[in-house]
């Protein structure tokens, strides 16, 4: 069966929800914004004049913020014709230390998401980590720590903490194996590798059972040894490595 045919103008025009990724200069006085849709995935529109003082737009496209938008399908690039604000999520861009970590969440969110293809959990997600980093918490740096464990697991790199990454023997193991994926037993670690401390595997368990925040307890030794395994175990596994995760004091 033939499908009905759609008018240009049905086609022209649609609504999307999404968090603002980043945005570049455009000529004078444009801006291209990358946006984590609902519906379609990475979004890479025009924001037409928003440069210009008194822009409709006004501050409405920056990062984090999570925006009802109104596009037209454009040949390259979409055009936002209509912006409305949900959540600017001003605590996290007014405080150093939660837009650094915010940041660091829409850079990682950028370099997985794919455009034209629609990815729910990394959306959900995305929301999720700002909200949480808009409380604020105790350990931003740590919430970004759940988050970066969550997106792996998105990605496709779940990091196996309960049995060996390398041969699948079950036990507690403490040796963690970046190319592996995981902790890895005894026979499978290789040569001259140091296992995680208690506290500091007890952490990372914690962070990939769903949790944002860990107890007072935790000290801060262990909270910057889980920070440093999980940005080079994202950066191992991604190729690449997060650039504002650099600007998080720890
Ligand atoms: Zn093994």
């Amino acid at each position: 069966m033939v499908p009905p045919c759609r008018s240009l103008a049905d086609m022209a025009l649609y609504r999307e929800q999404g968090v603002v990724l980043r945005t570049y200069k455009l000529g004078e006085t444009d801006r291209i914004v990358v946006l984590l849709t609902a519906g379609r995935g990475k979004v890479r529109a025009v924001a037409k004049g928003v440069r210009k003082p008194g822009s409709r737009f006004g501050g409405r496209l920056e990062p984090f913020s999570h925006v009802d938008l109104q596009l037209y399908e454009g040949r390259n690039l979409d055009i936002v014709t209509q912006a409305e604000l949900i959540d600017g999520f001003a605590p996290v861009r007014e405080d150093y230390m939660l837009s650094a970590c915010g940041s660091s969440m829409v850079e990682a969110a950028d370099i997985i998401a794919q455009e034209g293809e629609r990815s729910n959990r990394l959306y959900v997600l995305l929301l999720d980590g700002l909200r949480q980093l808009a409380v604020p918490p105790q350990w931003p740096a740590t919430v970004l720590d759940a988050y970066l464990l969550r997106l792996a697991s998105v990605a496709g790199y779940h990091p196996q903490l309960d049995t060996c990454a390398g041969c699948g023997a079950p036990g507690a193991h403490d040796v963690f194996h970046l190319a592996a994926g995981g902790v890895v037993c005894l026979r499978c670690a290789p040569n001259g590798t140091r296992p995680l401390d208690a506290q500091t595997l007890a952490l990372l368990r914690a962070l990939a059972s769903a949790q944002w925040g860990v107890s007072a307890t935790v000290d801060q030794r262990a909270r910057r040894a889980v920070s440093a395994l999980i940005n080079s175990f994202l950066a191992y596994h991604l190729g690449r490595s997060l650039k504002a995760w650099e600007l998080v004091p720890r």
